[in-house]
């Protein structure tokens, strides 16, 4: 019998859901399940909210300084566990355990990040066109934030939006990916272990639904940060009207590559692949389209696909493991379509992996390097996450640049040049919110991550992502 747990944290306690059922999360690698937690609906989320609000203004009126050194505190706790969160997202996400090692202390570095920026949010004296008056602005914490967070990254897009959210002075219920609750219950530990104020962050697992809609109609509730799929980001958007409440939505991406005939060909080549199949193919910047100079197209073919031989397909625990399974059986069948859809209508398949030992359970998908792409295809025109790569030549760069922007998602695209000309223009012209040149790693605590388009609005890292969890009140002040 699978062993279960209280998983929602409400006002500093552990509790079960009022209805007691508890939901099996399964590992992708074996097919097993590793826990059962319990699912919270309207109710629950209900009480998590109260539980905020109730702690809104003592943690707001802390000096910025006294909520930064809670923040510390959290860091050096989830630093201490690396190792064991490592394992937990490994087990519950897939992800190579390098990988998951590495989003951990990512997750620990946004703790640290708005440490620092919470004693830095400064306001403004205007000076007044009336000599009798004084004009000022000043930063003040939204109030209580919902944060729903997916399963991909299952630490690090959490404390991207809760260490802003509590750097600020605001409260938060966090309800996180039905496929990742574990990695969540652990960072509330670490929180409670930081001597958090009770009610300061809540967690309520559960019907992701009931959740979402306890959340949008509550008038407490003064704004949602989202990560996942436009499609529920729109619901989001449709849900939040009634309540005006301020949104702050990452939705999906489609990325596109552009690779010039000036560019280190090598590079290009091993930070494709580094951006492709990192995560299996599952992260919103992850590259979809790649675009290929066709001067340099043979040689590019030849490399990549030298070097995709070298990805290890397996269970994340295993060191040799570079590509884990995909989060689950929806997952899979997406990309098995996306791939036998481009194949009926024309695509070549230019090298396929071999598929999962048998003795592996879980959702394998091979690595796939597709060729002859028709802009038609699904892979050409949705999120496939999923560990594809097609290759479409190019001859101009205008051309290059057209197809790239020519998609209703704006999130990340990658130029790989040595051009610095090239670089400028290009990037100026591409209609994305995250530029990499001859970088696929832009995602850090430093600097705004976020989309234009469909794939959302709104700002996570950088002062920028803190600034979506405050108010700037204006007070005129007459002396005369
Ligand atoms: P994916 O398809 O990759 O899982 P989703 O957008 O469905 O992406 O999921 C992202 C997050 O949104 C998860 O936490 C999920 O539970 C949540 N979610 C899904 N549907 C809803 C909804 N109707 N209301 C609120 N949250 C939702």
């Amino acid at each position: 019998m699978t062993q279960s747990i209280r998983s929602l944290y409400i006002d500093g306690a552990w509790h079960s859901a009022i209805s007691d059922v508890k939901i099996a999360v399964i590992n992708p690698a074996t097919l097993q399940p590793i826990m059962r937690v319990s699912f919270g609906g309207t109710e629950e989320t209900k009480e998590a909210i109260q539980a905020a609000k109730a702690a809104f203004p003592s943690w707001s009126s802390l000096s910025p300084r006294e909520r930064a050194n809670y923040l510390y505190r959290a860091r050096d706790i989830l630093l201490d566990k690396v190792d064991f969160i490592g394992r937990l997202i490994t087990k519950e996400q897939g992800k190579p355990l390098a990988e998951a090692k590495g989003e951990v202390k990512g997750a620990a570095s946004f703790l640290e990040w708005y440490a620092e920026e919470a004693t830095r949010l400064y306001g403004e004296h205007i000076p007044s066109s009336n000599p009798a008056k004084r004009l000022s602005v000043i930063p003040q914490p939204i109030g209580v934030i919902g944060a729903i967070t997916p399963w991909n990254f299952p630490a690090s897009m959490i404390t991207r939006k809760i260490a802003p959210a509590l750097a600020a002075g605001c409260t938060v219920v966090l309800k996180p990916a039905p496929e990742t609750p574990l990695t969540a219950i652990e960072l509330m530990k670490v929180f409670h272990q930081a001597g958090l104020p009770k009610g300061v962050v809540n967690l309520v697992t559960g019907d992701a639904e009931k959740i979402g809609a306890a959340l949008l109609e509550s008038e407490d509730v003064r704004l949602l940060t989202f990560t996942g799929s436009t499609e529920v980001g729109k619901h989001l958007i449709r849900g939040s009207a009634d309540t005006v409440k301020k949104l702050s939505l990452e939705l999906g991406g489609h990325a596109p590559i552009l690779v010039f005939q000036s560019a280190d060909l090598e590079k290009a080549v091993n930070l494709t692949i580094a951006s492709k199949f990192r995560n299996s193919g599952q992260t919103c910047i992850c590259a979809n389209r790649v675009f290929v100079e066709r001067k340099v197209l043979n040689e590019f073919q030849e490399l990549l696909v030298q070097k995709v031989k070298e990805l290890k397909l397996g269970d994340g625990l295993e060191s040799s493991t570079t590509l884990g399974p995909l989060i689950n059986g929806r997952a899979y069948d997406k990309v098995t379509h996306h791939v036998e859809e481009a194949v009926s209508k024309g695509a070549t398949v230019l090298y396929r992996g071999d598929e999962k030992d048998e003795q592996l359970a879980g959702y394998f998908h091979p690595p796939v390097v597709l060729t002859s792409i028709k802009e038609e295809m699904l892979i050409m025109n949705e999120e496939t996450f999923g560990p594809v790569l097609p290759i479409i030549p190019f001859d101009e760069e205008r051309e290059a640049i057209d197809r790239a922007n020519d998609s209703p998602y704006g999130l990340a695209a990658y130029v790989f040049t040595k051009d610095l000309n090239q670089s400028i223009s290009v990037s100026e012209q591409l209609h994305y919110g995250i530029i990499g040149i001859n970088d696929v790693f832009p995602a850090t605590p430093e600097a705004p991550f976020g989309g234009v388009k469909q794939s959302g609005f709104g700002k996570e890292g950088g002062h920028q992502g803190i600034h979506e969890f405050l108010d700037w009140k204006y007070i005129s002040t007459s002396l005369s």
